[in-house]
């Protein structure tokens, strides 16, 4: 099978407002966006006429000059940066995608485990899948029905059986831009106005940003479109709640709203909760920076014990976290981090982090604070131990690499080498979003995977 198997972890953008600057929105909303995805980034908007298209690898910061943006002209316009693993990271897959006809563009995150049916249905077409990943694949589909006439909603209409997986989608064509998510709203999409016109974007840090109004988030199984005539929204399918939890554990920014709730205060209940369940002795509470500074946050204001900075990080470094190879990978914490002496030495170290994927960062950190003189390491993890791997766009590795699924909890805390080793508890992380559990997908720490993941099940070695 030709499909170029995607692990990606995105952001989207979207702007309908006639006498709007839409390139520049775009630009400042992909900006807010860009601990999403560091590897590329591309706006396409729309005069009317045509989609005019930039697109290119790099930071939203590198990817766009003024002339740029001047030159994405337009009343509507979609926006994308793009986190994948180096193995695709290639110019031509950079996003929105566009196909020559420049009918559509089409900006993804997510991801479809399964694309099996899209593909049958593509070469029942005579489209050619064969360079193709989910997301081209999903614009091809919508594009053919376009080609033969369908409007812009009936294309979507008639594409999304085809789609498997996680998906919030911005669709854009010359006049109309469309904003849909899969059934269970996997990722997250928000809506937003400003001065009558619409914006979405997946996190609410983007709306705010450029100081548009909150409207609402596009429902799983909906899709909402704007236009000349306004806003219309349609339900596609009957909607199955189901957020991913790690965007509140790890990949959304603190300021965000999901679900009605700031993501940052979640953060503080996990490290709330994660003392009250655990709720042992120490000198100071340090965070490993920057997404574990809320829950160390919490976990110090419940226990008393001081809150300190004992790790720097080096703010212009990005979530470089996929990359080939242990040997770059280990390299990159210290690159990333610095221990300060005068916090660390002596002391009894209660270290905070999010999470813990393959184990890497969390033994170096302990080396690294060790070799400062702390007397202790104590291991504190705001979520539950990773035994599954995600199919659905946040890029978590393959099952085998995944510390937690091949180590018991003992020989986990062996291997980072901390005095001892405490995670969040299932309940807790539930309780800590004070949301009903049926709200979400927490696939990473159950193995319960409520899109079918088709025939990616075979890569499972844990029973669920
Ligand atoms: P690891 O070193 O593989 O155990 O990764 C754990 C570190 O990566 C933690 O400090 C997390 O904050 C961070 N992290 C967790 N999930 C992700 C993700 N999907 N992408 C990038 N970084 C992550």
């Amino acid at each position: 099978m030709a499909f170029l198997e995607s692990h990606e972890k995105c952001g989207v953008f979207g702007v309908y407002g006639k006498g709007m600057e839409v390139a520049r929105l775009t630009f400042f909303g992909l900006f807010a966006l860009q601990h999403r995805g560091q590897e590329s980034a591309g706006i396409v908007t729309s005069n009317g006429d045509e989609l005019l298209s930039h697109k290119k690898m790099g930071l939203v910061s590198q990817a766009f000059r003024e002339e740029d943006i001047n030159y994405l002209k337009g009343f509507s316009a979609v926006g994308h940066v793009r986190y994948s693993t180096s193995r695709e990271s290639t110019p031509e897959h950079c996003q929105p995608v566009i196909r020559e006809d420049n009918l559509v563009a089409l900006a993804h995150n997510g991801n479809l485990p399964s694309t099996r049916v899209l593909e049958e249905f593509l070469s029942s077409k005579n489209i050619d899948t064969s360079d193709s990943n989910d997301s081209e694949m999903m614009t091809d589909a919508i594009r053919y029905y376009l080609l033969r006439g369908a409007s812009l909603e009936d294309a979507i209409r008639e594409s999304y059986p085809l789609f498997t997986g996680a998906f919030s989608l911005l669709v854009m064509t010359r006049d109309k831009l469309a904003a849909v998510r899969d059934q269970c709203g996997i990722r997250p999409l928000s809506m937003a106005k400003l001065n009558g016109g619409t914006i979405f974007a997946s996190e609410t840090c983007a709306t705010d940003t450029i100081g548009a109004t909150l409207i609402r988030d596009v429902k799983p199984g909906e899709m909402v479109v704007a236009d000349e005539n306004g806003i219309h929204a349609e339900q596609l399918v009957e909607p199955n709640q189901k957020l991913d939890i790690f965007e509140f554990v790890y990949f959304a920014r603190p300021e965000s709203m999901l679900l009605g709730q700031r993501v940052n205060e979640v953060r503080r209940n996990l490290g709330v909760i994660l003392y009250e369940e655990n709720p042992i002795d120490g000198d100071i509470v340090v965070p490993v920076p920057d997404s574990a500074i809320p829950a160390a946050i919490g976990f110090a204001h419940r226990s008393g014990i001081p809150f300190d900075i004992g790790l720097i990080k080096n703010r212009y470094i990005h979530r470089t976290f996929i990359k080939p190879g242990q040997r770059f990978r280990e390299r990159e914490v210290e690159l990333k981090l610095n221990p300060l002496l005068e916090v660390l030495g002596g002391k009894s170290v209660i270290v905070v982090d999010d999470s813990i994927v393959r184990g890497t960062t969390s033994s170096r950190i302990v080396e690294m604070i060790r070799s400062m003189g702390a007397k202790r390491v104590h291991l504190m993890i705001s979520s539950p131990p990773i035994t599954y791997p995600d199919f659905y766009g946040i890029d978590t590795p393959r099952q085998y690499e995944l510390i937690a699924s091949k180590m018991t909890l003992d020989e986990i805390k062996n291997s980072t080498g901390a005095d001892s080793l405490n995670y969040q508890s299932y309940n807790g992380l539930i309780k800590a979003t004070r949301l009903p559990e049926e709200y979400f997908s927490a696939s990473c720490f159950t193995g319960v995977y409520p899109i079918d993941i088709g025939e990616r099940a075979k890569e499972l070695l844990l029973p669920v």
